[in-house]
């Protein structure tokens, strides 16, 4: 027999199988060993008051073992001899495009500038080692996307509950834990991230879909407004209706539309710094005793949020016991990120702490800067980006150690004496960030850095390192398509997918983006 039942019960009951079996036998009046086995269905942790208690819902198999995985499998075909579907870049949108387009019987041709997930990584490391980027193979490039050295936390603001599922469960199918399935906020882990990616790489190869690296989309071929294919950096084409899921840091991509005169448009985004506290420390405030965690409970995490005169100053991509990385893609930038490993064990905590910036604040952002491109430019709040991941760079002596300083001495204008050890491996250097980045988002963090330590105590704090600059929030570009058919307004058989074209923000919306866009170029090729 199986029975469900929800429990409120201390994190030590929760802590794993065995308690629970023996917090099951009490509720149930059973012996613990009639219960053959416990199933998570779902999991949050309420800690609005002083004792903590962990929330679930469980599934109690009594007398019996559980038959079915705690996982839906999709059953992928060979497509080898199915219509040919291109899709530019393997991050998220890329990959699950890749998977659902199998599932609907076509043939994936992926095409990824960057390395593989395992060769990119010795990319990663010589950034923090020998202050080098290598523009083709960094945090934001190569298999994976974005998202395969990040936290991979997989919660979303997408109200799609169904597609969301689904998603968890392609995860799950390659190699992530069902917890995934479970957890009120689910995380993969850096450390676990690349085995998954490789897995799903894998699938697309068995099923008679093609992946090539090292591969650079150099241009679309066009022929009476239809989009036939791609055109590699070698000239090698690709021929096939193109998924462009090239993430919101392929700049020469945008530069590529703009010039080709393909329909984009600027859109917002939010720009601040990564914001570091100890986790210790956000321990103490979230669980609200000295003790912190202790020895049951996970790394707590915190979200704020608050307008400053008229733009939402908010905290974004909070990594729990992670670390700051360096996640520049090409020459002449810092722009730093966060991601954690799946137990969340390091010292720190951080998350982005920004400010919303809109196309038309270009001009008020660029004050006492040279403008390169107009204010109605569709490349004006891009433009403004480069320009403080440049400034940041040269106020890190032209090295990817980053301009940082202490909350406090930020909020009072102060040069920091000194700085606090940081998980940000390349190094840190102290610099007034309140006096170089731009007045209108300097001005905004003060005043929400003020509001947040008044809504928490203790999380304003000169513990606390600003580590400059977060900029890949989000795209500055949209690049448009018809809200139906996903298909670019003028081009047929072009679909802009995921974060880059600005239809996505994180791991699963750009994920279910690309089933989206799978779909569409099936129904196109029907
Ligand atoms: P991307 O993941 O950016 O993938 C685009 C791919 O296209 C890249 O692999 C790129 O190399 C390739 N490409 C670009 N141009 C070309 C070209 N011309 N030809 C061929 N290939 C090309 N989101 C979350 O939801 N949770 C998190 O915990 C999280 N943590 C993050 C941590 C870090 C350090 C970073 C950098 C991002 C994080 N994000 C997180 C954001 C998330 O990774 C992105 O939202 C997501 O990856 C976007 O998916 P995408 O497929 O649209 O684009």
């Amino acid at each position: 027999m199986i029975k469900e039942i929800q429990l409120r019960i201390l994190p030590e009951e929760a802590a794993n199988e065995q308690a629970l079996k023996t917090v099951l036998s009490r509720e149930l009046a059973l012996s613990v060993t009639d219960i053959h086995a416990v199933r998570i269905l779902k999991r949050s942790i309420d800690a609005r008051q002083r004792t903590i208690f962990v929330n679930l819902k469980v599934q109690a198999f009594i007398e019996e073992d559980p038959t079915t995985p705690a996982y839906q499998s999709v059953t992928y075909g060979d497509v080898s001899s199915g219509k040919p579907v291109v899709i530019v870049g393997a991050g998220p949108g890329g990959l699950f495009a890749a998977l659902r387009a199998i599932e609907l019987g076509l043939r994936p041709i992926v095409v990824e500038r960057g390395k593989n997930v395992r060769e990119r990584k010795k990319d990663i490391a010589r950034i923090s080692r020998e202050h080098l980027v290598n523009p083709e193979s960094n945090y934001s490039f190569g298999e994976g996307g974005a998202g395969a050295y990040s936290d991979g936390k997989l919660y979303t603001r997408s109200k799609k509950r169904g597609s969301v599922e689904k998603i968890l469960n392609v995860f799950c199918q390659h190699g992530a834990s069902p917890s995934i399935l479970s957890d009120a906020h689910p995380h993969i882990g850096t450390d676990k991230l690349p085995r998954v990616i490789e897995n799903m790489r894998e699938q697309i190869l068995r099923s008679g879909g093609e992946v090539h690296f090292e591969t650079r989309m150099d241009r679309l071929i066009i022929r009476d407004n239809e989009v036939i294919g791609i055109e590699t950096q070698t000239g090698e084409t690709f021929m096939g209706p193109v998924i462009l899921a090239t993430g919101h840091s392929a700049r020469d991509v945008y530069y590529y539309l703009y010039n080709a005169q393909i329909p984009i448009e600027a859109k917002g985004i939010a720009v601040g710094v990564r914001l570091e506290h100890p986790q210790q420390l956000i321990d103490q405030i979230q669980y609200h005793r000295k003790e912190g965690r202790g020895k049951y409970l996970p790394a707590a995490e915190y979200s704020f949020v608050t307008q400053v005169q008229g733009r939402g100053v908010y905290s974004f991509c909070m990594c729990p016991g992670g670390f700051v990385v360096p996640a520049a893609s090409g020459p002449r930038q810092i722009v730093v990120n966060g991601m954690s490993p799946s137990n969340r064990g390091s010292y720190w905590s951080n998350s982005g702490m920004v400010v919303e910036i809109r196309p038309e604040d270009y001009p008020e952002l660029m004050k006492g800067q040279e403008m390169k491109v107009p204010a109605d430019s569709p490349l004006a709040l891009m433009a403004f980006q480069e320009r403080l991941e440049e400034l940041c760079w040269l106020n890190g002596n032209q090295r990817q150690t980053a301009p940082s300083q202490r909350m406090d001495d930020f909020i009072h204008k102060r040069l920091s004496a000194d700085l606090p050890a940081t998980s940000y491996t390349p190094g840190v250097l102290s610099s007034p960030l309140h006096f170089w980045m731009p007045e209108f988002i300097t001005h905004r963090l003060r005043e929400g850095f003020r509001h947040f330590g008044k809504v928490s105590r203790g999380f304003l704090t000169n513990e606390a390192l600003m580590i400059g600059v977060e900029t890949r929030t989000s795209s500055p570009v949209r690049i448009l398509r018809d809200k139906e058919l996903l298909q670019h307004v003028t081009l047929r058989g072009l679909f802009p997918c995921g974060e880059g074209a600005g239809y996505a923000g994180g791991i699963v919306s750009a994920a279910i983006d690309g089933e989206r866009c799978a779909e569409m170029v099936a129904e196109l090729l029907k």
